[in-house]
């Protein structure tokens, strides 16, 4: 077999201590950051997808991912050299109770590969069989919950929002047996592996797991891994740079979700073991994008009820997720000032982020912040109170008409309920558009350059929840063509590409409530 020698550098597992039990079964790991374990030997490793541009660029060779071995690399079956695989150890809070030790339950590292031009990045198979952190799950993933993932972190970059990636989906050739609605109807689906990669799997949960059971060492050592990996610039390990570690991770932190905000976004599952420590969007399971703007809105059904992970709550739930993990570093700092100031700038910045977001949304040059907040939050409250399609609706709003006549015409194409709409909210969103118009002349650029940008910040396409239901059907069928389509089209997701205007249409009425493509489950 001859593949490319692509260089690991596993500095995860030279730096940070090992599990010392080697056997793989269920139980707590203490004073140890990972264990080792082989991921486990499938059917038949099959390719879905690789994402060839990825590939290449992390030092694949073409040969390399035509090479006929290369699904059973991808899901673990054959191990390169170089290649050490292990689980880390975390814990996290699972909707805002504390859940003990979590851990890689379901997802193997094969270890860090040193990139030309990325550094080091990590692959980790997901769905790659049972470690030491699997409690009694199978640590298996189907092809439903993986394409949903290589999916929509591929959409994510693309949107330039920081994530983790998708290097390929593969099938695995077995049968996984999963209960998707908790209901009692377990059902046999295809199993499959994703292999993300990402410059740190670590998470808020992988600190707070040693800080909860007293293990200081072990947490120093892993705060100190982190920056000397991720956050060079901050200079050598001490208090003062444990504090700006925070800092920095409190404010991408913020910025994650401004950008989340702007696209749509409900991640759905913000636990703080799904929160990473470089603040990329990780771990894609029951997250939904938002069709008709609706800040309550959940894609999880776990969350139904409490709608703790609502869209509209994403900015707080963020902080409240810091807030953990500052209180996890205390030990190494001993000052609670400068961990609350970090939190209480947290607020105050993304307030700013947020205004400056809606500034870019609209197309203003210029911020006039109490007028202008105003003008953003009667545009929120317009846009739920009927069932209008966030993402068509900005875009058609960087072409609006000059003449009022035509608005109702124009942006009829992004209410879901057109032309049923009652006179008092009509006239509530010409009143508004007026506003809006008035606002626009105190700006310096044109209409064409305030376009121009406007569609640089307001995404026309993104990945509908019955766009990636559909391509999943498909896929189960063994047809992947919607898998690739999908893939082109939201790799440029700000440009208009009328030949594939179709995947930019709103939610056709059949998805409304269609599981899948509204509601999700955490079962993957
Ligand atoms: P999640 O909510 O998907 O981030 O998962 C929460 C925890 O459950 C993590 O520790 C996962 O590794 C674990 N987990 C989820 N699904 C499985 C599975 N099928 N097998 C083993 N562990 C799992
Ligand atoms: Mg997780």
């Amino acid at each position: 077999m001859i593949f490319s020698q692509l260089p690991f550098d596993n500095q995860l597992v030279i730096q940070l201590p090992a599990d010392q039990e080697s056997g793989n079964f269920s139980r707590q790991v203490e004073n140890a950051a990972y264990s080792f374990v082989n991921p486990q030997k499938t059917q038949q490793a099959a390719v879905v997808s690789i994402n060839d541009q990825l590939a290449l660029q992390f030092g694949f060779s073409q040969a390399d991912i035509d090479h006929e071995k290369i699904a059973a690399v991808l899901t673990g079956n054959i191990l390169l050299a170089g290649m050490q695989p292990y689980a880390m150890n975390y814990g996290g809070h699972q909707f805002g109770h504390w859940a003990g030790q979590l851990g890689d339950g379901r997802a193997i590292n094969l270890g860090q590969l040193n990139t030309p031009d990325d550094g080091l990045q990590t692959l980790q198979l997901k769905g790659a069989g049972q470690t030491p952190y699997s409690r009694n799950a199978d640590g298996l993933a189907v092809l439903r919950s993986s394409v949903r993932e290589y999916l929509c972190s591929e959409a994510m970059f693309h949107l330039g929002i920081a994530t983790t990636r998708a290097l390929s989906l593969c099938l695995t050739g077995d049968r996984v047996v999963r209960d998707m609605f908790y209901d009692g109807h377990p059902k046999e689906e295809l199993g499959a592996v994703v292999c993300r990669v990402s410059p740190s799997f670590l998470r808020f949960g992988s600190f707070q797991l040693p800080a909860v059971r007293g293990d200081n060492a072990l947490l120093k050592q892993l705060v100190d891994f982190s920056i000397n990996q991720n956050f060079p610039h901050l200079g050598a390990p001490s208090k003062e740079v444990y504090i700006a570690w925070l800092k920095e991770i409190s404010e991408k932190t913020c910025q994650l979700m401004v950008d989340w905000m702007r696209v749509g976004f409900v991640h759905g599952v913000m636990n703080t073991d799904n929160m990473s420590i470089i603040s990329e969007t990780i771990d894609y399971g029951p997250y939904g994008w938002i069709d008709a703007f609706d800040l309550n809105w959940t894609p999880n059904t776990t969350d139904a009820q409490g709608k703790r992970y609502c869209f509209g709550a994403q900015a707080e739930i963020a902080q409240w997720n810091l807030f953990q993990l500052a209180n996890a570093l205390y030990p190494l700092i001993e000052d609670a000032e400068p961990l609350n100031k970090i939190l209480q700038d947290y607020a105050t910045l993304y307030e700013q982020l947020w205004q400056e977001m809606m500034q870019a949304k609209l197309g203003l040059d210029t911020l006039h912040a109490e007028s202008d907040a105003k003008l953003f939050m009667q545009l929120e409250k317009l846009l739920s109170e009927q069932e209008v399609d966030m993402t068509i609706f900005y875009r058609l709003l960087a072409t609006m008409p000059e003449h009022e006549s035509q608005w109702q015409e124009h942006f009829s194409a992004s209410f879901y309920q057109f032309p049923h709409l009652e006179s008092d909210y009509l006239t509530g969103f010409i009143n508004w558009l007026t506003a809006y118009q008035q606002r626009l002349n105190l700006n310096k650029s044109d209409a064409q350059q305030r376009k121009k940008r406007m569609n640089a910040v307001n995404p026309k396409f993104v990945l509908r929840n019955y766009l990636a239901q559909q391509a999943i059907e498909k896929a189960e069928s063994g047809d992947y063509s919607m898998i690739e389509q999908l893939l082109q089209v939201l790799q440029k997701p700000y440009d208009e590409q009328v030949e594939f205007e179709h995947f930019a249409n709103k939610r056709p009425d059949w998805a409304k409530d269609k599981a899948g493509c509204s509601m999700l489950s955490c079962s993957s």
